[in-house]
Order: structure tokens, then C-alpha cells, then sequence
């Protein structure tokens, strides 16, 4: 798929405040400064698009874009910083969890991971809730241009060892470098893919 229009919509924090599901919907969400504001900018080819966040947890909103005026791309505040005290997080937790609950016309949530790191409890029990609550879901392995080749390899295989102690197969996952530019058109394909479907 080509990029041909991303423009910002609107940021909320409320679900009845999101604009009208009338179109397909991808929302991408991980850890703070696991490279998710970076990310989106690549795949959109606008480096200002998402506010790359200098003190991670900044952004706590749902922040709505209009992709190509067909789909509408989602970046949602980053989850397991220290900085916040237990209130702001019930908070998070409560919001976050009814617009992924109850968005209707979200058709995948891409979970981004830090490649160079081992798997963390706070990824792995965030998936597990996923697949509890059956949201579709996958992996995006984010700065794998701080890899080499093998080690890129092994990282992956130790994940998946991890994951498959909790699911039956790996999920769907891809394995992008914002800095590189590598690996955003395998994510925009299968987007365009779920779209047709
Ligand atoms: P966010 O908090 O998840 O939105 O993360 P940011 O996009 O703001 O990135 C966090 C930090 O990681 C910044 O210092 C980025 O420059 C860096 N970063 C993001 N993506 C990449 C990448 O693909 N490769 C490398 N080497 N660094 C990255």
C-alpha cells in the first residue's frame, strides 16, 4: 500500500470522544520509548506526525490519524513507565482497556516490542490479556538496526520460545527499524490485506 495522505484527527481519552467507527481501524501501542511515535512516522513518511516523546509517558492520549481518507491509524500512550503514580495508571489502565475492549472497528492492535531486550512480564501478560479478551493482535519488533544478523536471530527464536510457553503458535509478528527503514511495507501489506478481506 502507498501512503498517499496522513493527517492528525483528534486525541482524546475517552472512547465516546473517538470519531465515528465508520472505517477500518489499526491501533499500535507498547512500552514507553520502545520506538512507537517513531515508527508510525516512518510508515506514514512524516517525521512530525507522532510526537516522538523525549520524557517517556508524555503522550497519554488516544492520539486518531486519517490514513489515505480510508483507515484510520491509532497511537496509543505507552504503557510500564516508573513516572506515574498508581492513580494515573488505574486510569490509563481503565481507558485503554475500554477503547480496546470496545472499539468496534478496530481489526488489529500491533504491539510493539524492543528486539534487544529478553521478553518482558509486562508484554507477555499484556498479550495474554489480549488473547484472553480475543483482540487480534501482532507482534512489530521495533530497532533491529542495533542488531547484528545472528543476533537478531537469536533474539527472536528466544521470544518465541517464550511466547509459545502461553499460546499455542507465535502470532503473526514483523521486524522493523525506523532508523534503517526497514520493514514497514510488510506491515502496510498486511494491513491492506485485512482491509480488502
Ligand atoms: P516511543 O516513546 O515509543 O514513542 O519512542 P520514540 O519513537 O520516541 O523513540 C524512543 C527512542 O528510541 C528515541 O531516542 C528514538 O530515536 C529511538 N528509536 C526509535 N526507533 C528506533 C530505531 O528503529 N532504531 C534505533 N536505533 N533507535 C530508535
Amino acid at each position: 500500500m502507498k501512503i498517499t495522505s496522513a493527517e492528525f484527527v483528534i486525541s482524546n481519552t475517552k472512547l465516546d470522544l473517538c470519531p465515528k467507527p465508520d472505517k477500518a481501524e489499526y491501533a499500535f501501542i507498547g512500552r514507553s520509548n520502545v520506538g512507537k511515535s517513531s515508527l508510525i512516522n516512518y510508515i506514514v513518511n512524516n517525521k512530525n506526525l507522532a510526537k516522538t516523546s523525549g520524557r517517556p509517558g508524555k503522550t497519554q492520549l488516544i492520539n486518531h490519524f486519517i490514513i489515505n481518507e480510508e483507515w484510520y491509524l491509532v497511537d496509543l500512550p505507552g504503557y510500564g513507565y516508573a513516572q506515574t503514580s498508581k492513580k494515573n495508571r488505574a486510569k490509563w489502565e481503565q481507558f485503554i482497556s475500554d477503547y480496546i475492549l470496545q472499539r468496534e472497528n478496530l481489526l488489529n492492535l500491533f504491539v510493539l516490542i524492543d528486539s534487544r531486550l529478553p521478553a518482558q512480564k509486562i508484554d507477555l501478560d499484556f498479550m495474554e490479556w489480549l488473547g484472553e479478551k480475543g483482540v487480534p493482535f501482532s507482534i512489530v519488533f521495533t530497532k533491529i538496526d542495533k542488531l547484528s544478523s545472528t543476533q537478531k536471530h537469536k533474539n527472536l527464536m528466544a521470544y518465541k520460545k517464550e511466547m509459545l510457553k502461553y499460546w499455542e503458535e507465535m502470532p503473526i509478528n514483523f521486524s522493523t527499524s525506523s532508523s534503517g527503514k526497514t520493514g514497514k511495507e510488510a506491515i502496510l501489506n498486511y494491513i491492506e490485506s485485512i482491509n480488502i478481506a
